[in-house]
């Protein structure tokens, strides 16, 4: 209980972030989203705390429950009856990781918040390592992957390809092989909160609000149990949401391919009028059409998709709606009453 005590003594909001003023202890706050991952509860809370218990600060997780159909939310709330530092945050449906993952940035109280996955891809004993860079004055410390031994040769090269394609891009650069698993301090938060799309990329997010950034390395372990509900069509359709969400060069491509296919008409154009006048080719009409008819359909197909995911981002963003809700909220009363 002496945790609490020290958390709402050291918690003002109006803490500066410089590097001098970061009081030892701080609190921390551990955010993980949770989709159907009961058999992972147990062991992550232990590692946890094993690691988090031998550190100067005093910290509390944050549980997001997005909609599993599981008994993981039995399991978060018994927890939280056992250990007053967990709080869980029931979403009313599943939201996605990124709505469940905003929802915990919402509700965490820490200096610094840390976003985790509950199937210990992200390992706690990095933890510590990231306190300790953020005590040296950074504002966001990344964890960036070394190795992704969790992941197959195809999930990595692709992987590959969609940083390269989107820092290409766009104008925010999003530091390849990171996840979500970073340290964020409490100004860089609340920038964060201030962002008011509904579709929310955030590793973009987070690469686009700034920042002093360090980085650190660390093994990425295998999933500890369950299995991941990504699949390869999830995985495009987040690539598409990441490079619509951070860059309208898709929308130029359009243009550009029009003037290309200008430009090759007019070539052909004139090849076949002087083949007709010099040579008195016959023109063959048939093939050549139907090529040009089926190749610029396509690609005015190709254009209005393009425009009409845009269009459809710009529908969501208009209707307004929150990003998650709430169904209710699981935590010991507050402050030590
Ligand atoms: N997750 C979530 N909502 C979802 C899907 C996943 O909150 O709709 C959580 C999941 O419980 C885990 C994290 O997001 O904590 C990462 O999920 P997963 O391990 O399936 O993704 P991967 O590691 O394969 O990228
Ligand atoms: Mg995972």
């Amino acid at each position: 209980m002496d945790h609490r005590e020290s958390t709402s003594a050291h918690m003002p909001a109006h803490m500066i972030a410089l590097p001098a003023l970061i009081s030892i202890p701080a609190l921390i706050s551990i955010i993980v989203p949770f989709h159907n991952e009961a058999d992972n509860i147990p062991l992550l809370h232990a590692r946890l705390c094993a690691v988090l218990d031998a550190g100067p600060d005093p910290w509390e997780l944050v549980c997001v429950n997005d909609g599993s159909r599981d008994d993981t939310l039995a399991r978060l709330v018994a927890l939280s009856a056992r250990d007053p530092r967990v709080r869980v945050i029931d979403l009313s449906r599943n939201f996605g990781k990124e709505a469940a993952l905003t929802a915990g940035l919402d509700y965490a109280r820490g200096d610094a918040v840390i976003p985790l996955d509950a199937d210990l891809q992200d390992p706690p004993e990095v933890i510590p390592a990231l306190i300790a860079k953020w005590r040296e004055g950074f504002e966001v410390v990344t964890a960036v992957r070394a190795s992704r031994e969790g992941d197959g040769p195809i999930k990595r090269a692709t992987a590959h390809t969609f940083y390269r394609v989107i820092n290409r891009m766009s104008q925010v650069d999003i530091p390849a092989d990171t996840g979500d698993f970073r340290l964020i301090s409490r100004p860089v938060l609340d920038a964060l909160k201030r962002l008011p799309e509904r579709r929310r990329f955030m590793k973009g997010l987070f690469a686009w609000v700034g920042f002093r950034t360090a980085t650190i390395t660390y093994d990425r372990a295998p999933r500890h149990a369950g299995t991941t509900t990504w699949n390869y069509w999830k995985l495009w359709n987040f690539a598409i949401e990441g490079i619509t969400s951070f860059s309208s060069a898709p929308l130029r491509l359009a243009s550009y391919l029009g003037i290309g296919v200008s430009i090759f008409a007019f070539c052909y154009a004139i090849i076949t009028i002087f083949n007709k006048l010099v040579y008195g080719n016959p023109v063959k009409g048939y093939p050549s059409l139907l090529v040009a008819v089926l190749f610029l359909g396509g690609v005015q197909l190709l254009a209005l998709g393009v425009l009409g995911e845009y269009l459809g981002r710009l529908y969501e963003e208009s209707k307004q709606r929150p990003i998650y809700l709430v169904r209710a909220v699981w935590e010991v009363s507050d402050n030590n009453k």
